[in-house]
């Protein structure tokens, strides 16, 4: 299966792909987690993405598509977190699996409220290693500022500070709106209201693309 997971910065695709992956086996493919190794590893790419990235800017079509193209046809399947988010990274990845006979079985589209989304990121945190996402209200870690799951430091991310917010969410309208209606146009979005807890939003995102019970 091939699933494309879209939303605003903080609707929890992050989140529920991670555990869609864990209880489908599906490869989870998220560039801004791929962006943030590349980051924490110094490399060229790392580097180039951080200063787009810390704005709240996409990084070029041209630097993410390279990124990505080795495993998006992966024939086990795959789930795509944060990609395509413009109408160039949409027609390269039709062009990928057009060519490995691979289409894409499912759009899925987080909608959450204006209000929750600028909740939910205020009050955000992650791994800085392995990306597991806290909330720091809601969800911290047991140990404050230390991962649960591999030790490592818990975050906020440069990302998710006011400005770089604001302007994410503006490039989201600008840049990855017209994504959603051009897969629209051919009828293969499921939309889902995902404003609740994340158990109730993956119960009902299981249940669209027909993994649940
Ligand atoms: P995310 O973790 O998906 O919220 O992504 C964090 C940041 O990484 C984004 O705000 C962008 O700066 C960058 N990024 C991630 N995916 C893409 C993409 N497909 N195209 C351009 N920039 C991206």
């Amino acid at each position: 299966m091939r699933i494309v997971l879209m939303g605003p910065p903080g609707a929890g695709k992050g989140t529920q792909s991670r555990r869609l992956a864990e209880s489908t086996g599906m490869k989870h493919l998220s560039t801004g987690d791929m962006l943030r190794a590349e980051i924490a590893a110094g490399s060229e790419l790392g580097l180039l993405a951080k200063g787009f990235m810390d704005k709240g800017d996409y990084v070029p079509d041209s630097n993410i598509i390279a990124m990505i193209q080795q495993y998006v046809s992966d024939p086990a399947g795959v789930l795509l977190d944060g990609f395509p988010r413009t109408l160039v990274q949409a027609e390269s990845l039709d062009e990928s699996f057009s060519a490995a006979g691979l289409p894409i079985d499912k759009v899925v589209h987080m909608s959450v409220d204006t209000d929750e989304l600028v909740k939910r990121l205020s009050s955000r945190a992650v791994c800085k290693s392995c990306q597991t996402p806290y909330n720091l209200i809601s969800d911290t870690p047991s140990k404050e500022g230390v991962c649960d799951k591999c030790g490592s430091d818990v975050i906020v991310r440069d990302d998710d500070k006011p400005e770089a917010v604001k302007n994410r969410m503006k490039i989201y309208e600008e840049l990855t709106a017209p994504v959603l209606n051009y897969y629209k146009s051919r009828g293969n979005v499921i939309e889902i209201i995902a404003n609740g807890t994340p158990d109730s939003v993956f119960e009902e995102l299981t249940q669209a693309i027909g993994t649940g019970n």
